[in-house]
């Protein structure tokens, strides 16, 4: 059996950075859009470092603009995972981005995407649910406005909070309401750190948000004190490798944490992120690991447990995509 056909579990997924750009190049030419710069020759988003990328992605994602492109971006990001053999996906999803924060507006956008997932789960064999994030840079008040969208969708689709956006601005303390608020409606919790500040945040993080598991946190690695008590408390890391290489965090594949953060004990997950924009898949990051660190199928097993065990749906959800990791094992 190939990588590739295996049976993966995705915990971090950004829908819109994870938009195929044949995709987002019909969706602009219908609109009569011309965003042809952000394209190498081959048709693939093209940036040259972190700052350039997040115009590029910023451009890219200029044409989402109604629940029918969202309902159409669903169908066409979980066609490219299904074909990696992905069979549960979570991905972020933000009211900042879909609706404007509008509760009404927020409604209708998660009624196009959760239809398309169903379309999915039906035809592909791909399950999805959603964490919504507030945008970090856009502030607390905003986040508040998109914290309330969430609790009044938390169910069985709507399953998770989390914060996306510049790690580098505010403290985790400043979002305390709003996950709060995501908590008490039952939502799991997560929270992107120790991507671009280190150890000290992921500890303030831990301290004041109280997450489950934590978006990257492959920094951890500079203060083994931190590895040890994510080891010992079982916070689940969602490690995004090849997202970190392409953005520069590490030079190559051996030198990224990640092995030795699951050599330590760290339970970690694998995921892509924003899959297009770093050239990557989930076959693709597993083909690198099995290379860079001699990990065989019981690592790769283990990583899905790991990721079912710490994946947000309910009871019945988990059971179902048990079932289809069964026949792998
Ligand atoms: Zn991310």
């Amino acid at each position: 059996m190939t990588l590739r056909s295996q049976p993966k579990l995705e915990l971090h997924l950004h829908l819109e950075g994870a938009a195929p750009p044949a995709f987002i190049r019909g969706l602009a030419r219908e609109k009569h859009e011309d965003i042809g710069g952000i394209f190498d020759e081959r048709g693939h988003y093209s940036y040259t470092d972190f700052w350039h990328f997040l115009k590029v992605y910023e451009v890219a994602t200029s044409v989402l603009r109604s629940p029918e492109d969202y309902r159409r971006l669903t169908l066409a990001v979980l066609e490219e995972s299904a074909a990696q053999g992905v069979i549960y996906s979570e991905t972020f999803l933000s009211p900042d981005f879909c609706g404007g924060r509008d509760l009404s507006a927020w409604r209708d956008y998660l009624a196009a995407i959760e239809d398309a997932a169903r379309e999915a789960e039906a035809t592909m064999g791909i399950t999805l649910r959603a964490i919504v994030t507030p945008i970090r840079h856009f502030g607390p008040e905003k986040a508040r406005e998109t914290a309330r969208c969430a609790a009044e969708t938390a169910g069985r689709f709507v399953t998770g909070f989390g914060i996306a956006g510049d790690e580098k601005v505010l403290e985790p303390k400043d979002y305390l309401w709003s996950f709060d608020c995501a908590r008490e409606a039952g939502l799991g919790i997560t929270a992107h750190a120790g991507e671009w500040r280190g150890p000290d945040h992921i500890r303030a993080t831990l301290r004041d948000l109280k997450p489950s598991r934590i978006g990257h946190g492959v920094r951890a690695i500079e203060d083994l004190a931190l590895v040890d008590e994510l080891a010992e408390t079982g916070t689940v890391l969602e490690v995004c490798p090849g997202s970190n290489i392409a953005l520069g965090l590490y030079p190559d594949w051996r030198k990224h944490p990640i092995g030795q953060l699951h050599h330590r004990g760290v339970k970690v997950t694998v995921s892509t992120d924003d899959p297009p924009f770093f050239h990557t898949t989930m076959t693709r990051e597993w083909d690198r690991l099995a290379d860079a660190f001699d990990w065989d199928q019981g690592v790769f097993d283990t990583l899905n447990r790991t990721a079912l065990d710490a994946a947000f749906c309910d009871a019945e959800t988990k059971a179902e995509i048990a079932k289809k990791l069964e026949p792998a094992r």
